[in-house]
């Protein structure tokens, strides 16, 4: 019965062009009846009443339309982090998982390490450090005042509400100056595709996440280029920055870096799909 529900719900995305239909239409049907994926997997016999029925629909057409999945159930997972999304904030991405990564490692060993999340969005990359990092402080800003309050929210549940302190901001521009020289390290993942690109991402993320945590206009690096000048004000000696890159933008970014002349030992890491992902570079 769920697997003839699951079927019909997967034909139809599939015919929209959606790659993951089947496992979307599982997870819309999971979301449907409020089970976790353990009582989903062992519920074949279970009938729909209508009202289940009608809201699987319904579910099954938004995704069709190439709503985001994530968008639909309102939650995105993120390292150990399962965080609310709304079309506010872009849908936190394996990728980035992997940057909060260096930031952790970068400071797990430090003593009470403080770390500055520029654009966070839901608040991803902040609240991943902040409560896997012990006596990390964070702070985050996005200038978007929308995915602030989510991102405040996702504090809220994940109990770091205490360690992180959040400002809306263009850059650093609203950042108070007791805050300068007070990072051990500063972190962003801007917005970095071209206008020129948009048009070729998936309809997912090109007509459902907002623009403004996507591009920043012609230049993909522009952002990059603001806060790798501005980003040693409030850096620590030796402070550490790390910024996500577009596939394809590695060398580009690691120029950005070096033109400043404010940093050494700059990085280009690559992800788990061998594409440039990452610009490191420690404050001179
Ligand atoms: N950090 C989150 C993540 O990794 O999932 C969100 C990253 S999203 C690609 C970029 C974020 O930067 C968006 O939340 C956007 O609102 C924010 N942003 C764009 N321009 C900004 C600016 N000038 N100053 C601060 N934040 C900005
Ligand atoms: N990684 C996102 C994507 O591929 C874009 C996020 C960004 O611009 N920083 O859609």
């Amino acid at each position: 019965m769920i697997d003839d529900v699951v079927s019909r719900g997967a034909d139809a995305l599939r015919a929209a062009g959606i790659k993951t239909a089947r496992l979307d239409a599982e997870l819309l049907l999971q979301f449907t009846l409020g089970v976790n994926r353990t009582q989903f997997l062992t519920m074949e016999d279970r009938q729909l009443s209508l009202t289940e029925a009608d809201m699987f629909a319904d579910l099954i057409e938004r995704r069709g339309s190439r709503e985001p999945l994530q968008y639909i159930t309102g939650e995105a997972a993120f390292r150990h982090l399962l965080l609310r999304v709304t079309p506010d904030v872009l849908v936190p991405r394996p990728e980035t998982e992997w940057v909060a990564e260096e930031v952790i490692a970068a400071v797990r060993h430090v003593h009470e390490p403080r770390v500055l999340d520029i654009g966070t969005g839901s608040g991803a990359i902040a609240i991943a450090v902040a409560s896997e990092v012990p006596g990390a402080e964070v702070v985050a800003t996005d200038v978007s005042r929308p995915a602030l309050a989510i991102a405040m929210g996702n504090a809220s549940d994940h109990n770091v509400t205490e360690h992180i302190q959040f400002f809306l901001s263009d850059y650093f521009k609203n950042l108070p100056e007791r805050l300068e020289q007070s990072f051990n390290v500063i972190v962003s993942n801007p917005p970095y595709i071209s206008h020129a690109e948009l048009a070729s991402l998936d309809p997912e993320v090109r007509d459902h996440e907002p623009l403004v945590a996507l591009s920043p206009g012609h230049d993909p690096l522009a952002p990059h280029r603001v806060i790798a000048a501005e980003a040693p004000r409030f850096l620590k000696p030796n402070g550490l920055l790390i910024l996500e890159v577009g596939a394809g933008s590695g060398p580009a970014g690691k120029a950005v870096l070096a033109a400043t002349g404010l940093y050494k030992n700059i990085e280009l890491l690559l992800d788990l799909a061998g594409q440039d992902r990452v610009i490191k570079g420690v404050l001179l």
